[in-house]
């Protein structure tokens, strides 16, 4: 069997672009090398590996969790079973927070819901002087997050615990959360690879704000004087949101859309 053979064969089965980066991951060759040499034997145990992996993704399974990684603005995050896969929606969350750091000198950054740590990662890598702080009530998600941290150095603190539970008693610049905002028998949950993702992350059993809820509900506690509570949410929960903030207090709530032109981040301050 050659590379050039093998991929043929598994394009008839997934997707051409999946196929092609499950037998570089396989293999450990590049897409160069299966370009210019095609001819190249695949031996095992690579083979095997990629003969099961293309069965894998036949059957549904996301292709992040199968080389156990994804990007997520440009940097490479380890993913398991026990975490979402970034979405690049997740992007507008990154951005939103960014923007709203300027003329705090070491803002302190709660994230509620860490699970791979994409967004406190991220924002301690593009906010240097930041303090994060992620909290996941799943170990193994947490555990996730600390790794990805380690491996991109970013110094957070990692607490697990249920949403305020693990900062009692401290105060934030801002707090961000991608909560789990999916309604429970909401038809996208049967989706591509969704199936295979941890369903606390993406359903809150309920109406899909009760997570949402919760963490507006707890904010005005633990964030310092005009701070900020930012939250990815649905499509269609944009004004729900907004009417949540203020009624808990907050001002200028204002909802941003994501890169495919739905609402997707709400925010306001106190
Ligand atoms: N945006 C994700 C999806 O639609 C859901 C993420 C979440 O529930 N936090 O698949």
């Amino acid at each position: 069997m050659t590379l050039g053979q093998a991929l043929a064969a598994a394009r008839q089965r997934i997707d051409r672009l999946d196929a092609r980066l499950l037998l570089q991951y396989a293999t450990g060759c590049t897409h160069a090398d299966l370009l210019a040499r095609p001819e190249t034997p695949v031996i095992e145990p690579a083979y095997a590996q990629f003969v099961e992996w293309v069965e894998r993704r036949a059957a549904g399974e996301p292709l992040a969790y199968l080389i156990g990684e994804a990007e997520f603005r440009g940097r490479v995050f380890q993913v398991s079973p026990a975490v979402l896969i970034p979405r690049p929606d997740t992007e507008v969350l990154v951005e939103q927070a960014l923007a709203r750091l300027g003329g705090r000198e070491r803002p302190q950054i709660l994230d509620l819901g860490t699970g791979s740590g994409i967004v406190a990662i991220s924002l301690a890598l593009e906010c240097p002087t930041a303090g994060v702080v992620a909290v996941d009530l799943c170990a193994a998600a947490l555990a996730v997050a600390a790794n990805n941290a380690g491996r991109l150095g970013a110094a957070i603190e990692c607490l697990a615990g249920d949403w305020y539970a693990p900062v009692a008693g401290r105060r934030f610049d801002l707090i961000v959360s991608n909560p789990p905002y999916i309604a429970a028998g909401d038809p996208h949950l049967a989706g591509d690879g969704l199936p295979y993702e941890p369903q606390s992350a993406l359903t809150d059993g309920g109406d899909g704000l009760a997570c949402l809820r919760r963490i507006v509900a707890g904010a005005a506690a633990h964030l310092q004087p005009g701070g900020w509570l930012l939250l990815e949410h649905g499509h269609d929960q944009g004004a729900a949101c907004r009417n949540l903030l203020t009624a808990a207090g907050f001002q200028s709530a204002f909802t941003h859309p994501d890169l495919a032109g739905s609402d997707r981040v709400s925010g306001a301050h106190l």
